[in-house]
């Protein structure tokens, strides 16, 4: 090649990249849904039921971008106790996700990396297992593998969010009733060459390998495998994370004592991680969708709060531009990774008003266990 050539293929190597990141930074949603209305009757003192979302990387540009993009409405506006907390880990001031579940999950500061375990690696007992022993349900749904970090550091104790085989066989020391996610192939193909699916079956679980398997479940325990690993991105796993909260609404729901349940928007992280807005706006509204049916459920029902919420923010996201009529949004990154800006709780239901105001995601745990009245 002469120098020519070389600088000609060097200019078109520039010129396509330039585009594919200008191609991320812009989304104009063509899919856009009515939020319906949501009449709520009167609420209890305070909640038998609670329903906690977790955004995973969601700050408030991913929020407002989703507000846009959506034509200026979401099922999260009918949150109206809207709070901010604090996400830095024991030992960053920038979380990592494994970290800031647990912080949500124990009301704990744990290193980054590490699963509900103390410095002294010690197991912090979880609101999921703290509901459990009070007889309450308990559930877990992801977008991910349900042994990836945000859900596992619920329900596993383990020093690296890395050891997922371990992380599953936590999952069968617990009375979990339902979980909903990806990650069969950590429960089935296994180093240790065990097979969890038939351990679960043993403890009297449903297992099913999709959401359509399991159309006829109404009652727990069952575990719902919709990926081998993760799920797919959110226009190649359709309406799987509305599905699969009114699935777990509905197993759940028959237990009288009441339930705990966190929710994941796994993946709007990933759009963060990948600076795609785009992958961001699209995962952010399918967590509003599943957002919607659980409040659909809770306006009925009047005795479950609904809190949505995030482990920290992805991307140092901004804002550059937007269309409300268009629902475009163009945005700018700070960063592949992960932020240290604070990131929005909103809530609705009984109890929603602790929720207001500025603190530490440990303080979640806290408002959760006295309104549950542990
Ligand atoms: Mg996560
Ligand atoms: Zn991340």
């Amino acid at each position: 090649m002469n120098k020519l050539s070389v600088l000609f293929y060097l200019l078109v190597a520039i010129s396509f990249n330039i585009y594919a990141e200008e191609d991320k930074a812009t989304y104009i949603n063509e899919n856009r849904y009515e939020v319906k209305e949501i009449k709520p009757v009167q609420f209890s003192e305070t909640p038998k039921n609670i329903i906690l979302f977790i955004g995973d990387g969601m700050g408030i540009s991913h929020l407002t971008a989703a507000y846009t993009a959506n034509g200026g409405n979401l099922y999260m506006q009918y949150l109206r106790h809207i709070g901010l907390i604090t996400t830095h880990s024991a030992n960053n001031y920038v979380t990592d996700s494994a970290a800031g579940g647990s912080a949500i999950a124990t009301g704990q500061k744990v290193t980054d990396g590490t699963v509900a375990l103390d410095q002294d690696g010690i197991a912090i007992p979880t609101i999921l297992q703290i509901s459990d022993q009070h007889g309450k349900a308990t559930g877990l749904v992801a977008t991910s593998s349900i042994t990836h970090a945000t859900p596992a550091s619920f329900i596993a104790h383990q020093p690296s969010r890395n050891m997922k085989e371990e992380i599953a066989e936590d999952f069968l020391k617990t009375d979990i009733d339902i979980f909903i996610g990806g990650g069969l192939q950590h429960f089935t193909q296994r180093e240790d060459g065990r097979d969890l699916t038939e351990d679960l079956k043993e403890k009297g679980y449903s297992v099913f390998t999709c959401l359509d398997e399991a159309t006829e479940l109404t009652s727990g325990p069952a575990a719902i495998f919709t990926a081998p690993r993760h799920n797919s991105i959110y226009h190649e796993r359709g309406d799987m994370l509305p599905r699969a909260t009114k699935k777990a609404i509905q197993v759940l729901s028959q237990n009288e004592n009441g339930f705990f349940m966190m929710i994941e928007g796994s993946q709007i992280d990933w759009g963060g991680h990948n600076n795609d807005t785009g992958y961001i706006i699209g995962e952010m509204l399918d967590m509003d969708r599943a957002v919607g049916v659980a409040l659909e459920f809770a306006a009925k029902n009047g005795e479950t709060l609904v809190i949505v919420t995030s482990d920290h923010e992805t991307g140092g996201m901004a804002l550059h531009g937007g269309d409300y009529e268009k629902g475009s949004v163009t945005a700018g990154y700070t960063s592949g990774n992960h932020t240290g800006s604070m990131v929005p709780v909103m809530a609705f239901g009984p109890g929603a008003e602790e929720f207001i105001g500025i603190y530490d995601n440990t303080d979640l745990f806290y408002k959760m266990i006295n309104l549950f009245g542990f």
